[in-house]
């Protein structure tokens, strides 16, 4: 493959100069302490690792974002690496978004590579084991394996094929690659300890028969290798000093330095993290998979879905999950972290970054009765309130207008200060209106708010001083454009999703009302020509995002957060 990285489809938004590691990293420690030690020369190489059969989420871009994030700090190197090796659960499909979705979140891989590349080495080295009396076929079938392996308390028991001879091992080996033998029917296992108080270490499967179709290796092999057989020599073969993973990896991490001990080869090293969880959020493939094919969900990118290609859809920025996986930080311990403090990171990007424009989700008709016919005004807004550089623009003001059916109330409680019969409010850019009369239809419903406005509040201020105590936001009615937003709330309504009654799946807890479409909103017309992915501010609504359902007559805008940061409070507070 030539360049690599050259092709994208969905540019990031990070530039190559921002870090991402937070402050302290027991991770970074052990490193700097190697490169001091000279352990292994003056070079430091990673790999980012996997399996092709889903697409990343949010956990796998806290790995990412150590995994390349530590190599580039140490000016070192990240391979991805495809981790390939159960031909049945894989696709190109989930390769090309893995790609599309590291390459998003602004890293740069050095090498390209697929476990599947090493199948013949590994299969050499699986020969060398044989040799040594290190490993030999077994014909228990997977069902009498598991039985033999005893439990947490109790050692397991030996296989009567044990002790086959290596000539015996070598040849029936041979056949099982040859496809002589039906799938499940032998087995390829180190020869280690029954006895090993680690379950992992009792004899562990190597190679397993599957005459399964591969999606890079056609039909060449009906052997495949398995994870801890595969992933300690691939790395090994690439030189990767520092191999991280998730903490459920500890317990094999004997048996990865087993066999690379056994085989006498590079000796990477692996170092376990913690898993990010996040409430309200599933973070497992096999579980989002379930979702997409029971249509529970649009898709892989359905907004609401915590993958990456979800969250990008949504209208999160790569930086803003940098900045998050690097608060969250790496632990030795698997904890959970608060959904508001990933929302609490995408606010913090969105708004220093979104332009600010007016629309009106849930439209009423307001008029104003002094107000000119025929009459339109340029008012001059401010494209963004936290960057200068943003500029103003020219906002069109009418007669007629839309504002928020929210922002007006017929019979106002006592705290509300927005609009009501008789009270006077400010038009964010525009005027002082106050409430005339209300036209309502049969069923006794407000239709129209009809107004007064004060033409000495341009912009408004009134020149005699006067308060109101609400400013709302509106849009012209022969201006507006029109457009649908897709309101997303928590997919599901428990912190912890698979806390389920027995009998039933996390799909109980799915929230009926995650999304909420709203068809028929009005916008300003300044963003008649948002491209899909654009980001703005809709004010005092929350951060919104251009959806790719768009058409050249229909906007789509996906909601990416309201704007109450709850995180922000919770961290006051303490
Ligand atoms: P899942 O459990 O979602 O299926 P996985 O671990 O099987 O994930 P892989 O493709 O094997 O997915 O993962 C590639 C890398 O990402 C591994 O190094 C794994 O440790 C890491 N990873 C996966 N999930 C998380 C997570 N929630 N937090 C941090 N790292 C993760
Ligand atoms: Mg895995």
């Amino acid at each position: 493959m030539n360049n690599p990285n050259s092709s994208t489809t969905a540019a990031s938004d990070v530039k190559p100069e921002e870090s991402v590691v937070s402050a302290s990293n027991f991770l970074r420690d052990i490193i700097a302490e190697d490169l001091k030690s000279g352990k292994y020369g003056q070079s430091v190489q990673t790999r980012f690792p996997p399996e092709p059969n889903g697409y990343l989420h949010i956990g796998h871009a806290k790995a990412i974002c150590l995994d390349f994030g530590l190599a580039d700090e140490f000016s070192g190197h990240t391979n991805l690496r495809f981790d390939d090796t159960n031909p049945e659960k894989e696709e190109t499909e989930y390769v090309d978004s893995i790609m599309e979705d590291v390459r998003w979140l602004g890293f740069h891989w050095e090498g390209l590579y697929y476990a599947s590349d090493y199948f013949d080495q590994l299969y050499e080295w699986a020969v060398k084991l044989i040799k040594a009396g290190k490993a030999y076929v077994d014909d228990l079938s997977a069902d009498e394996v598991r039985r033999h392996r005893g439990t947490l308390t109790e050692p397991g028991k030996e296989s009567p094929y044990r002790n086959r001879s290596v000539d015996e091992n070598l040849a029936l080996f041979e056949r099982m690659r040859a496809g002589e033998f039906p799938d499940g029917s032998r087995t390829l296992r180190a020869k280690i300890d029954m006895a090993s108080p680690n379950v992992n270490m009792r004899d562990p499967v190597m190679y397993r028969i599957l005459h399964a179709e591969h999606h890079r290796t056609g039909d060449k092999w009906c052997i495949y290798p398995m994870y801890d057989y595969a992933h300690g020599q691939s790395d090994s073969i690439e030189r990767v000093t520092h191999s991280m993973c998730t903490l459920e990896f500890t317990d094999h991490r004997p048996l990865y330095e087993w066999f690379i001990r056994e085989l006498g080869i590079f000796p990477s090293q692996q170092i376990e993290f913690d898993r990010l969880n996040i409430t309200y959020t599933l973070l497992s493939k096999r579980k989002l998979l379930q979702l997409v094919q029971d249509k529970h969900v649009s898709g892989w990118d359905d907004p609401r879905m915590p993958t990456i290609s979800g969250i990008r859809r949504r209208g999160y920025t790569s930086r803003a999950i940098r900045n998050f996986c690097a608060a969250v930080g790496v632990s030795r311990t698997n904890g959970t972290t608060d959904f508001a403090m990933l929302e609490h990171f995408v606010r913090e990007d969105l708004n220093k970054t979104s332009p600010r424009v007016m629309a009106v989700l849930r439209p009423l008709k307001l008029v104003i009765d002094n107000y000119p016919e025929g009459q339109v005004e340029e008012m001059e807004a401010v494209n963004n309130p936290e960057d200068e550089s943003a500029g103003t623009r020219k906002v069109p003001f009418s007669r007629e207008l839309y504002i928020e059916q929210d922002d007006f109330r017929e019979d106002p409680p006592k705290q509300y200060h927005r609009l009501s019969p008789g009270r006077e409010v400010r038009l964010r850019y525009g005027y002082f209106v106050k409430c005339v009369s209300v036209k309502k239809n049969d069923k006794g419903e407000v239709v129209e708010v009809h107004c007064t406005y004060d033409p000495a509040s341009r912009g408004g201020n009134s020149p005699d001083g006067r308060k109101v105590k609400a400013t709302i936001h509106w849009v012209s009615a022969q201006h507006a454009i029109d457009a649908e937003v897709r309101l997303y709330d928590k997919l599901f309504t428990k912190p912890n999703p698979g806390e389920v009654e027995e009998g039933q799946d996390f799909t109980s807890n799915l929230n009926p009302e995650s999304l909420e479409v709203v068809p028929a909103v009005k916008i300003e017309p300044s963003v008649r020509d948002a491209k899909s992915g654009d980001r703005y501010q809709f004010e005092r609504l929350g951060y919104f995002c251009v959806d790719p359902d768009s058409t050249a007559g229909k906007l789509v805008f996906n909601r990416t957060a309201s704007l109450k940061d709850t995180w922000a409070k919770i961290e006051k507070r303490g």
